[in-house]
């Protein structure tokens, strides 16, 4: 069975999908990190964001692989590597959208998505699972907030997680990403025409976990 959860930044969309992959002994595919460790490796190779031949060349010569900890945590190996913390970074968060949006990339990732997807009963977390990735999902969910919320959800997981942020730099980059995301040419953000719409400005988390599951069961 597969879960599509898809919705702009800061929606809640990983914390929704992990417990309800917990809950429902599913994998949990995060597939902006997938996008985010593609992103660091160029980062560190030194390439600019307008060489679009090396950007494509690192996609298709790099492995991007995801395990879940016994803690319920997400691994992202990066050619081996556990890159799960740095990949969280503001450097990568900057860049991420401007690697995601070219078309090459997302064939990469398309391709690696569906072989998890083939493999395992999934939760898929993402921009284009509903509409792209996996079109025939089972269910689907659209998850959507007020930005203001938004921001002051992603505001406070940052400064949980020990990064200095202001809530003015969380707003620029939600509202930059959602933006670049939206309008790219290839697989931009929407919800699917057939994906449940959640609002989930004025719900707890639990609410949320609870709604999500009640249209799984
Ligand atoms: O989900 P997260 O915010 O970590 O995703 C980081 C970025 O990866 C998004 O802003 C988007 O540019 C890209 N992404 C994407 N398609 C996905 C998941 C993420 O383009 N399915």
């Amino acid at each position: 069975m597969i879960i599509a959860i898809d919705g702009p930044a800061g929606a809640g969309k990983s914390t929704i999908a992990k417990r309800v992959a917990k809950n429902k002994g599913f994998l949990y595919i995060d597939t902006g990190a997938m996008y985010r460790a593609l992103t660091l490796k160029i980062i560190e190779a030194g390439i600019e964001t307008d060489n679009l031949p090396g950007i494509i060349k690192i996609a298709q010569s790099t492995s991007i692989d995801l395990s879940t900890n016994k803690d319920g945590s997400i691994m992202v190996l990066l050619d081996g590597r556990d890159v799960s913390k740095e990949i969280r970074e503001p450097r990568i968060t900057a860049l991420v959208s401007d690697i995601s949006k070219i078309k090459e990339v997302r064939a990469v990732m398309l391709k690696l998505q569906r072989q998890f997807g083939k493999e395992n009963s999934c939760v898929l977390d993402g921009r284009d699972i509903g509409t792209v990735v996996f079109p025939e999902a089972e269910r689907k969910f659209y998850l959507d907030a007020d930005i203001n919320e938004r921001v002051k959800r992603r505001h406070k997981e940052m400064v949980e997680a020990g990064q200095k942020v202001t809530l003015e730099g969380v707003n620029a980059d939600l509202t930059n990403r959602d933006r670049i995301d939206s309008t790219r040419e290839v697989a931009p953000l929407k919800k699917a025409e057939d994906a449940i719409y959640i609002d989930t400005t004025p719900m707890t988390i639990e609410q949320v976990v609870e709604k999500v599951l009640s249209y799984i069961n």
